[in-house]
This record gives structure tokens, C-alpha cells and sequence, in this order.
């Protein structure tokens, strides 16, 4: 009989996973075992002999074996007894279809629908899409956790930013890092990307071409992280990602539907830096931000 606390441990890690919709940890392409330490904890055996094992039992699959019969269902292990020498040894065996099995070592699956950043960035290039690339340093494609819950949409990038290739590290990136501090957010748990990747010459706001052109890497960005709120920095980020063509003082500070997410349209810093006496505006919807975070916590 399999012992009560690795029955019930097994047990975990599949409920564990399930939850996370995971189960191709059962795919695994080398023979390991699962061993009981001492205190009856769950430890894997790799490849390596286990002292006291027929050899056969953890030598590398044969060429000739079948996917179908290196992938087994974790179930199939637990239905298997043990031999009682195993069970001396205080060490669990999966039947040889079963040796496949692995909770720990697996890759995290990935999702065919979905993109990674790495996989957007390489798609960019070197990009030559627009007439923007002409004019610039660095592709400032964006910056942060991979997984953040809040993720910032600026209008392209300045001078600071187009010569260090990342966003919001000018004066108007301090200003947002000012905010961030205010409602207590590290700068490294968000991400932070623009409209557009390259700097617009003098500034100016990009161009109807250069948006359509560049958007779709915002869009497969957003995909990517799956943030919860998306947070609108100015009149451009506003239409490109809401489509809304109102002027920022109507929209900002206000929720939207965005797909499963939300997006909250505020001023740019840049704004605030040309009228400081509107700071109270990116604070209020800072606030705003914090609190809904805050509310919907996971
Ligand atoms: N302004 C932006 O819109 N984006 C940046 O990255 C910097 C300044």
C-alpha cells in the first residue's frame, strides 16, 4: 500500500496544478523516481542509479520506445504497489510505464495562444515599419515584470529615453516614479511601454501611420502580461488603446472595460511638468489606481 502522507501529498501537487490548469507535468521524457526522505517528505530521483534498483528500472528509455509509453498518467503510480523492499527503502517506485512522472522538474507548460515578450521583441527587429526608424538610437520596446498586474502605456519615447532604449527615464519618468512612490508601487513589479517605439522627432505626437503601424506590438504586448489595469498616460495612449477621441481632462480618472482587464485614463507626467499646479490630477488617479488593486487583490 502506498503510504497515507505520499497519497495525500500526490494528491496536492495534482489538485496544486489543476487549479493552475496544468497537465503536461506529466509529460517527462527521462525515468525518475519518487523517493520518501526520512521524515516521509516527497524528493525525485533523477536518472541516476538508486542504491539497491535493478538497473533496468532507471536506465534511459530505450530508442525505440513509443511516446505513448514513455507518458503515463500519474494515477497509473499511484494504483502501483510498491515492492516491500522498495517500501523499506523508504522508496517509491512508478511502474515502468508510469517513470515518465515528474512534479518538480517539469517546464511551466506554455500556452500555444500565447506570446512572449521575448517572442514580440524578436518580431520587431530592427524595425524599419515606419518612417520613425529613421530618426532613432534605440527601439524602446518597454520595460518591467513580465507579469505585471498594472501595466503603464505612454505616447513614444524622448530623448532620455531613445538614448538608453527604455521608457520613462527622463524628467517625465521621474515624475512618474514620484507617483509610484506615493501609492507605495515598486517600479519593478509594473511595465511600462509606449504607442509607438521610436522617438518622433522634436517630440511631436506620432503620427495616424506611424500608430497603426506600431499599436499591434502594444496590443500583443498587453496580451502577453495580461495586466489587470491598464493605466492610459495621455490623450494618445487614451485613443489608441480605449479608441476614445474625447479630450484627456473629460476621460482621466475614469475606469473602462478592457477586455477581461480594465484601463484607467490619466494625464501624462509631461503635463504636469508643463502645468505643476495639476499634479493633484495624477495623484487623485494614482490613488485610483492603488485602491482598485488593492480591492481586486488576487
Ligand atoms: N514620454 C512617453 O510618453 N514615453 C516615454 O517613454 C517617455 C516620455
Amino acid at each position: 500500500m502506498m503510504p497515507a502522507r505520499l497519497h495525500e501529498e500526490i494528491a496536492a501537487w495534482l489538485e496544486f496544478y489543476r487549479d493552475l490548469d496544468i497537465d503536461e507535468f506529466l509529460l517527462e521524457s527521462r525515468p525518475v523516481g519518487i523517493t520518501l526522505d526520512s521524515q516521509g517528505g516527497l524528493g525525485v530521483a533523477g536518472s541516476e542509479q538508486l542504491e539497491g534498483q535493478p538497473e533496468a528500472v532507471t536506465q534511459a528509455p530505450d530508442q525505440s520506445e513509443r511516446e505513448s509509453d514513455r507518458v503515463a498518467p500519474i494515477l497509473a503510480a499511484q494504483a502501483s504497489p510498491p515492492t516491500p523492499e522498495i517500501a523499506d527503502a523508504a522508496t517509491v517506485r512508478p511502474p515502468r510505464a508510469a517513470r515518465s512522472l515528474n512534479l518538480f522538474e517539469a517546464q511551466p507548460p506554455r500556452r500555444p495562444d500565447r506570446e512572449t515578450l521575448e517572442e514580440i521583441r524578436t518580431d520587431l527587429g530592427e524595425c524599419q515599419r515606419c518612417k520613425l526608424a529613421g530618426g532613432r538610437k534605440h527601439i524602446v520596446f518597454g520595460q518591467g515584470d513580465p507579469h505585471a498586474e498594472l501595466l503603464f502605456v505612454g505616447e513614444g519615447p524622448g530623448a532620455d529615453e531613445d538614448e538608453q532604449g527604455l521608457p520613462f527615464v527622463g524628467r517625465a519618468g521621474q515624475l512618474l516614479n514620484r507617483m509610484l512612490q506615493f501609492v507605495n508601487i515598486r517600479r519593478e513589479h509594473v511595465y511600462i511601454c509606449n504607442v509607438v517605439k521610436c522617438r518622433p522627432p522634436g517630440n511631436r505626437t506620432p503620427e495616424r501611420d506611424e500608430v497603426e503601424t506600431c499599436s499591434p506590438f502594444l496590443f500583443r504586448q498587453i496580451e502577453a502580461i495580461r495586466p489587470r489595469l491598464v493605466c492610459c498616460l495621455g490623450a494618445p495612449a487614451v485613443r489608441t488603446v480605449l479608441g476614445l477621441k474625447d479630450g484627456i481632462l473629460k476621460l482621466r480618472g475614469q475606469f473602462y472595460d478592457f477586455g477581461a482587464a480594465k484601463a484607467l485614463a490619466t494625464v501624462h507626467p509631461a503635463y504636469v511638468l508643463r502645468n505643476p499646479r495639476e499634479e493633484k490630477i495624477l495623484r487623485e488617479d494614482f490613488e485610483k489606481i492603488r485602491d482598485f488593486l488593492q480591492a481586486s487583490k488576487r
